[in-house]
Formats: C-alpha cells, sequence, structure tokens
C-alpha cells in the first residue's frame, strides 16, 4: 500500500524519459513501476499527458525574511516557490539581521520551519570569520556560505553585515574557511576596486537611463572578479561557486580556468531571458546586479550551458516592494536590485526545451541534478530514484504560463513587471513535496511547515 500512486505520466529518470507509474510511501519515491502496473494506494494521481519531473532546487532565492516583511514574508516567498515548482530553496543571508552567527542561524531555522512551504537550505556569511567558525556554522545547519566581493551598498550596511568582503585578503580568507567546513562558497562577483573606479566616470551620467547600469558596472567588473577567486581558489581547493554570471566575458574567464580549480557557476532566468532592451522598457523594475546585459552577452550565456561551462540555473530571486521600486523609479543609482523569478524558472527551462535549446535532460540537470550534487544532497535529491524524497512536480508541456503579476504569488507582484506578458512553453500543474502535493492546478493546497529543513549531509 502506497500513500499516492502516479499513473500514466512521462517521467524523468537518471536513465532517460518513460512511461513508468511512481508510488510514493513517507515522504520519499517508493516504487517505479512499469508503465500498466498498478498498485494499492491511498491517493491516484491520474498524469497522462503531463511529465512528471524532480522539483527543482534553487540555490539562490532571498526571503527577506524576517526584517522585511513588506518585501516578502517566509510564507509568501514559499508559496511562490510552489506554484513554480520549485521544491528545494536555498536562501541567502541578506536581511536583518544577518545569517553569521550559530544563534542567528538557529532562530532562522525556526522561524523557517513553522513556516515553509517547500523545503528550505540555509546559508551563512562568511567575511571576517576563521576555519573553525565556518564549522561551527557547518554544525549549527548551514549548507553553504555565501560573500560579496563588493562593499557595502549605502543604506544597507545592517543588512549586509559580514558578507562584504572587498579586499583579495578577505575572500582569501573566506575560501580558507569554506574549505574547512568543506562546504560551497557562493560569491557575488564585482571586484570592488573597478566599480568605484566606473563609479566615479559615470558620476554625471544620466542616471534615468538603463545604460546607467552598463556604464556604473561595466562586465569587466564581474570577470576580473572571478579570475582572481579563481586562481586563489587554485591554491585552497574550496568548493567555488559565482552566482549570477551575466556576460560573455566572466563565461570567457570561466572557459579559460576550468579545470584551474573547483568552479562551478550559475546563470539567472533574467540574463537568459532579457536583455538591456527589456531593461530600458521597465525601467528600475529591471534592475539588477550584476546587470543585466545586451544580447550578444544573452548569446554567450545560452552557449555557456550548453558547453557545460555554467552547470546551474537559480533565480536570485529577489522580492522588493513596489512602492520601493517606485520610490526611485527615475533612477537607477538608487533604484533597489532584483527581480522575483521564483515562478518563472521552471516554465523557463520548459520553454528552453519546446525551444529546442536544450533537451529536457540537461535542463533539469541545470536546475535540480547539479544543484543537488554541488550542494551535497545528491543523495536524497535532484532525481526520481527510489529512496529520494518524494520532491516532485507535474507539468504540462503543452501548456503555456503567461506571467502576470497580478496572478503571481510573491509578494513582489507589484515590481515583477521585467517579466509582465512573458509566454513560456510550458507550465506547472502539481508540486509535491515531500510526498504532499502543496500547488495544484492555479491553487496553493501546502500550509506554513509543510517544507522540511535541509541541512548538509
Ligand atoms: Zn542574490
Amino acid at each position: 500500500m502506497f500513500d499516492t500512486l502516479i499513473l500514466g505520466a512521462e517521467v524523468l529518470l537518471p536513465e532517460g524519459l518513460f512511461r513508468v507509474n511512481v508510488g510514493l510511501r513517507d515522504g520519499v519515491v517508493a516504487v517505479v513501476l512499469p508503465a500498466g502496473e498498478d498498485a494499492d494506494a491511498r491517493e491516484r494521481i491520474e498524469a497522462v499527458g503531463l511529465t512528471l519531473l524532480p522539483g527543482a532546487i534553487d540555490t539562490h532565492v532571498h526571503v527577506r525574511a524576517p526584517g522585511f516583511a513588506e518585501r516578502g514574508t517566509v510564507e509568501t516567498e514559499t508559496r511562490a516557490a510552489a506554484a513554480g515548482g520549485v521544491t528545494t530553496i536555498l536562501e541567502m543571508p541578506v536581511t536583518i539581521p544577518t545569517t553569521i552567527s550559530v544563534e542567528q542561524l538557529r532562530l532562522r531555522r525556526e522561524h523557517f520551519a513553522a513556516r515553509s512551504l517547500v523545503n528550505f537550505g540555509l546559508y551563512a556569511g562568511l567575511g571576517g570569520l576563521d576555519g573553525a567558525a565556518a564549522c561551527a556554522l557547518k554544525e549549527a545547519g548551514a549548507l553553504a556560505f555565501k560573500i560579496f566581493t563588493t562593499g557595502v551598498p549605502p543604506g544597507r550596511e545592517a543588512e549586509f553585515e559580514g558578507l562584504a568582503c572587498p579586499s583579495e585578503g578577505g575572500q582569501y580568507r573566506a575560501l580558507e574557511a569554506a574549505k574547512a567546513a568543506g562546504l560551497p562558497l557562493v560569491v557575488h562577483c564585482e571586484n570592488a576596486g573597478l566599480l568605484s573606479l566606473f563609479g566615479e566616470r559615470s558620476v554625471e551620467a544620466d542616471k534615468s537611463s538603463a545604460a546607467f547600469m552598463e556604464l556604473s558596472r561595466p562586465a569587466i567588473c564581474e570577470a576580473v572578479a572571478v579570475a582572481k577567486l579563481a586562481v586563489m581558489n587554485a591554491e585552497i581547493g574550496a568548493k567555488l561557486h559565482i552566482a549570477h554570471v551575466t556576460s560573455a566575458r566572466t563565461v570567457d574567464v570561466l572557459r579559460r580556468f576550468a579545470g584551474l580549480c573547483d568552479l562551478t557557476a550559475e546563470v539567472c532566468p533574467q540574463s537568459l531571458y532579457a536583455n538591456d532592451a527589456d531593461v530600458d522598457r521597465v525601467g528600475v523594475y529591471g534592475k539588477t546586479i550584476p546587470p543585466i546585459r545586451g544580447a550578444a552577452d544573452q548569446v554567450a550565456l545560452w552557449n555557456a550551458l550548453a558547453e557545460g561551462i555554467i552547470t546551474q540555473v537559480a533565480t536570485d530571486h529577489a522580492p522588493f516592494d513596489a512602492i520601493e521600486k517606485a520610490a526611485s523609479a527615475e533612477n537607477f543609482a538608487a533604484a533597489p536590485a532584483g527581480v522575483p523569478g521564483l515562478e518563472v524558472l521552471v516554465p523557463a527551462m520548459l520553454d528552453a526545451v519546446a525551444q529546442g535549446r536544450l533537451t529536457l535532460a540537461e535542463a533539469w540537470r541545470l536546475v535540480s541534478a547539479s544543484p543537488a550534487q554541488r550542494f551535497g544532497l545528491t543523495d536524497r535529491k535532484g532525481k526520481i530514484a527510489v529512496g529520494c524524497d518524494a520532491d516532485l512536480i507535474l507539468v504540462d508541456r503543452a501548456a503555456v504560463t503567461e506571467i502576470r503579476g497580478d496572478k503571481l504569488e510573491t509578494q513582489a507582484r507589484g515590481a515583477a513587471r521585467l517579466y509582465e506578458g512573458m509566454r513560456f512553453q510550458g507550465q506547472v500543474k502539481r508540486t509535491i513535496v515531500g510526498g504532499k502535493t502543496v500547488y495544484l492546478n492555479g491553487a496553493i493546497t501546502g500550509e506554513a511547515g509543510d517544507g522540511a529543513f535541509v541541512g548538509p549531509e
């Protein structure tokens, strides 16, 4: 007797796409049966015409809780994850207070455990900490570490406490500490020295124009930061992961430095599906840091996925209140950076498959298998196999998802203008977290607390 039996779907197994029936019990995949072979189950899900996939694992999510309830709460943003087919999020430590101590990590974990609809892992900041402190954070449940190579954005000092490592010395030390704990170090890469040079040079530039982003934060800032880290990591050997790669120049660095050290990288949907012309169109609602770049960069990023130079797609889901964005609508220098992406990732990847850019197996390696592997979850997540967590999604590859702000679950729906009206071939029909359906055909069915904490193995 199974808890749930999913019948008639085409199922993405590690070996390929097969028409099989999948039985779930006690929150894990209990059996994979040949098509036509039935079994007893309390819940039967008829899924003919649908595709069963491992849920997406988004390793770059900002929830903002508990510090900024107006931007997003654990409930609102994990509802967005559920609706988007994202069954596990890794939450960034950028909020008030930042997650940089064992005590903060414990409080954060408790806060999420009571509220999250999807599984969650937690980052810790590593700025200024040593190997012993990194090991203590791991012991307390941190799944990975985050630093920025930039200074603190003016006015957001408290949100970035323990996260900014603008000096090479600080970055080297963070790599050493991450290495000691054996956890990935994820780095926001923009070289601080070059940022101040281009900041000075663009001081008189028109800040109401999207072009200000490229003038003040050109791709060279990103590429230099990545190159320096890679060289340092060749000596240290930490699990170095580059967040949100945006440019052809950085892809070039990654290509040349592949094999030099343990180095992986992610790209965000907004850098694949939008370019500077879209930012021109939507204004500060398309502001990200590093910026969304030109059409040639877009092509380079798609090619980097096909070549395996970039191994993950993650959202950098960054909710902001529409009022906050509107307050600096004419000022790219002052506007908060970030776009919400949790409800875009899976439809966007299904669309990439429909357009023939990637195979389904390649696309799901990017959003599920590869993140599971990089963040040490491969025994439990990232694939549909007996014994793995029942974190699954049923999608309709023939249906279209049209992104409409008023239909989004994220609290940042009012600021989600970059994707407004975009249509993706492919739609999430059902999201299952630990065996329980938390989203079904447009409605949230999960509850706060359905998601499980995901710690290091
Ligand atoms: Zn981020």
